[in-house]
């Protein structure tokens, strides 16, 4: 059953809208406009003049503006969370945990602007008689592309933070997500006061595309790899920087002194969360030997719990994008035939779009369950002799995005350890929950931070500034220079940093 259709014109064209259906019971839930390249080119028009006057706004104003779209977000909760709810397949309590999740990064972008982004004197150097300064300045226009599986939470971590830092931004939602999109947009016309400061164009990837291509002052993708390199390669034809978010092959590493109750609770949960479908779901895990198997009993006992399904009571829902079944259960089928044994669910057991809380163990690195981004309510353990076997595993990735430690001597070295762009230490995602820090990865998790103030840093331009505050005796920005100079900068250069007679001799003496 095709969960996602275009509606055709009827004329054997390229659709002109899409029809969200439920991945829960292939319902319609509505049908949105794909919009095409003029449509894009009219919205980027919009947004620059709407980005004229919100950047004219004082930092005061935009708070206010934000808080304003906040609340109008905040009272429409419930029609948010269950649209989410419906489109996406989570269940409903997860959805409206990821409208307040949204809503605490609107709100922190939005009281944090001000300071985060407050001109700031830097030391002046050499240039002695320079006053010398950092400032931040808005973008101007910036473009977000989204993913379904958070749809309102991770798009906001960008869109939060780009309004907060004077942009205006031109957000289009996935496909899969079309109807919460639009009812953010609907929302923000009602709230703001600047019109088309944040504007929704629903479509589908040639919606995206035309984004990518148009006039903007940034690109905000979060999505896959392979979308991701295509939006880069769209975004280059204008030069446009881009903020990529992409996926992720999170580790969690358990250590021998780790609290095995806590380590295995969020090991379920972080690798089950969202049926598995979240950028820092846990998707490999490391145990060291001496805990190996008592860790696997209580992992075990756990995700027994763990009830998969589309009633109210279901901790996890439907899988959202139908080919992503598919990829599960080749991951699955692929571990299974080469060696790994499953504990809990597997691929007999997927049903439709709902797969079960799955369990494996005996997985090595060679199988895709343990390299590539499998987007799953799965738990592959690993046994490894020691934290240093699973700090080497857990860095032989591509990716780089979230992770996981438990342990207590020596946790916070093995955190520094991991190559990831988040770690979380006795507890797993804990990062995405906390507004203040940044959030984004390493290789091909992408680049760029959304989150904290480096996310509010990253939709400005950074201008440097140097203000002469007197003139010195002796000038060097100038062709007036007096005939000694070379000996007096190279005396400097000995006085500054050293190498010159004395140096040398004690050097040759080995003082
Ligand atoms: P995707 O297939 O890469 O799509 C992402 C977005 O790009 C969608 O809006 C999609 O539109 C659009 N798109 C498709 N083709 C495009 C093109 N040629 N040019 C421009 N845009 C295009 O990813 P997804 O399946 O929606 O999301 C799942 C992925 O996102 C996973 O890999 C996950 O790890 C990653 N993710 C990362 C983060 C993070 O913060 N790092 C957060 C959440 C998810 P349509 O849907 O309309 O095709």
């Amino acid at each position: 059953m095709a969960l996602h259709t275009s509606t055709y014109g009827g004329n054997g064209k390229a659709p002109e809208a899409i029809e969200s259906l439920s991945p829960a019971t292939g319902e319609i839930l509505g049908t949105v406009p794909i919009a095409g390249p003029d449509e894009v080119t009219a919205a980027v028009a919009r947004a620059r003049s709407a980005a004229a006057r919100w950047a004219e706004l004082t930092a005061a104003g935009r708070r206010a503006e934000l808080a304003a779209w906040r609340r109008a977000l905040a009272a429409r909760a419930d029609d948010l969370a269950d649209l989410i709810h419906r489109e996406n397949g989570k269940p409903r309590t997860d959805a409206i945990f990821e409208v307040m999740m949204a809503l605490s990064h609107l709100h922190h972008a939005g009281e944090r602007a001000e300071k985060a982004l407050r001109p700031h004197r830097v030391p002046s150097g050499l240039m002695a008689n320079f006053r010398c300064s950092v400032s931040y300045h808005p973008l101007g226009v910036v473009g977000v592309i989204g993913p379904w599986n958070y749809p309102i939470f991770t798009p906001m971590g960008s869109i939060a933070y780009a309004l907060a830092a004077g942009n205006a931004v031109v957000f289009k939602p996935s496909e899969y997500t079309p109807l919460v999109g639009q009812l953010m947009g609907e929302i923000a016309r009602q709230a703001f006061t600047v019109a088309d400061v944040f504007q929704v164009l629903t479509g589908d990837g040639r919606t995206g595309a035309a984004l990518a291509r148009a006039e903007l002052d940034k690109v905000a993708f979060t999505g896959s790899a392979s979308t991701g390199k295509r939006v880069m390669a769209a975004a280059a034809e204008r030069l446009t920087p881009v903020l990529m978010e992409l996926g992720g092959k999170d580790p969690m590493v358990v250590a021998d002194d780790a609290d095995l109750d806590k380590a295995a609770e969020a090991a379920v949960w972080g690798a089950m969360s969202n049926a598995g479908q979240a950028c820092v779901s846990i998707e490999r895990c490391y145990v060291v030997d001496a805990v190996y198997q008592p860790f696997v009993d209580k992992v075990l006992a756990e995700a027994r719990q763990v009830r998969w399904g589309a009633d109210d009571d279901a901790h996890i829902g439907a899988i959202t994008m139908p080919r992503q079944v598919d990829v599960i259960r080749d991951h699955l089928e692929d571990a299974v035939a080469r060696g790994a044994r499953v504990l809990l669910g597997g691929p007999g057991e997927i049903r439709g779009h709902f797969v079960p809380p799955t369990v494996l163990v005996d997985v090595t690195p060679a199988m895709k369950i343990m390299s590539e981004e499998t987007f799953g309510p799965i738990l592959p353990i690993q046994r490894v002799a020691t934290v240093e076997d699973a700090v080497v595993q857990a860095n032989a990735t591509r990716y780089g995005l979230g992770s996981a430690v438990f342990g207590k001597a020596r946790v916070r070295e093995l955190a520094d350890r991991v190559r990831a762009g988040m770690t979380s230490i006795n507890s797993a995602l804990a990062f995405a929950a906390v507004p203040s820090l940044p959030f984004g990865g390493v290789g091909d998790s992408g680049f760029g931070r959304i989150h904290g103030d480096e996310g509010l840093r990253e939709f400005t331009r950074t201008k440097a500034t140097a203000e002469e505050r007197f003139s010195l005796p002796v000038a060097l920005l100038t062709f007036r220079l007096p005939r000694n100079t070379y000996d007096r900068v190279r005396g400097l250069i000995h006085h500054l940093h050293g190498g010159g007679i004395v140096d040398r001799v004690r050097g040759k003496l080995h003082l």
